[in-house]
């Protein structure tokens, strides 16, 4: 589903991304954890083309682009291919849960109002928010507005959605359900890139987990191995770290 070759990315001198390359297969949740600057959202940014890669490729369904040249359509037609889940929800605050969820439906799929009113409904049922349907971001809690992130993500029908921490803004009680939404959509067999601080999280939903430090994969393989039985030493320095 999603295929990087020798991706790279600076950020002035600093090398922030150094030669990547990553194979993630249709249904399959990869949780991706790793110190701070250590290159995560930078990777999730460059998948959907947020930030500019200084080369390599990214296949992610049926289209390819070689980052070092690419049209405009190009760029176009990869974004449409996943949807992101942000740490801060970036919601629009002047529009419902509802309306966030059919924006993009609307104004990018060009769907009929009915349609697009159908599909929020059920997306916002699915994430158990169906009586807040109505309500403004600003008077719905943490973990009901990532809620509204991810239903607003599902709604384009996405190759695969990327998560950049979605529960490292929440408030300790509300990382709960956001979590099981996602479980969730594991389940369903949603192909999904999760980066997270929440170790017993990955080890419970993802299939593969992959380390990474200083923009590189230090380690990947099945999600129990790396974080219970890893015996990399920077793994195992970083993971003593976050318990
Ligand atoms: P992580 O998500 O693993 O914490 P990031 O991908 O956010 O790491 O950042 C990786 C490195 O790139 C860090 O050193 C960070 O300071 C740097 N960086 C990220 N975004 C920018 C930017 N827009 N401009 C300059 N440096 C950046
Ligand atoms: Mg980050």
């Amino acid at each position: 589903m999603i295929s990087v070759k020798n991706l790279s990315k600076r950020f002035g001198d600093k090398v922030v991304l150094d030669n990547i390359s990553l194979d993630i297969a249709q249904g399959e949740v990869v949780a991706i954890i790793g110190p701070s600057g250590s290159g995560k959202s930078t990777l999730l940014r460059c998948l959907n083309l947020l930030e500019k890669p200084e080369s390599g490729t990214i296949e992610i369904g049926d289209r390819v682009l070689d980052t070092r040249r690419y049209s405009t359509k190009e760029a176009y037609a990869l974004r449409q291919q996943t949807a992101m889940v942000f740490q801060n929800y970036n919601l629009f605050k002047n529009k419902t849960a509802l309306e966030n969820i059919t924006e993009a439906l609307i104004v990018v799929k060009k769907m009929p109002k009915k349609q697009t009113q159908e599909i929020g409904l059920r997306l916002i049922e699915q994430v158990g928010l169906l009586p807040e349907a109505h309500q403004y971001p600003v008077t719905l809690s943490g973990g009901q507005q990532q809620r509204v992130g991810i239903a607003r993500a599902l709604a384009v029908d996405p190759k695969a959605i990327l998560f950049d921490e979605p529960t490292s803004a929440l408030d300790p009680e509300r990382v709960h359900e956001v979590l099981q939404v996602i479980q969730n959509l594991a389940k369903n067999s949603t192909t999904m890139v999760i980066v997270t601080h929440e170790m017993q999280f990955a080890k419970e939903v993802a299939d593969r987990v992959i380390f990474m430090a200083d923009g590189h994969i230090v380690e990947q393989g099945p999600a129990e191995q790396v974080i219970s039985f890893s015996d990399n030493p920077q793994t195992q320095r970083f993971l003593r770290q976050m318990t």
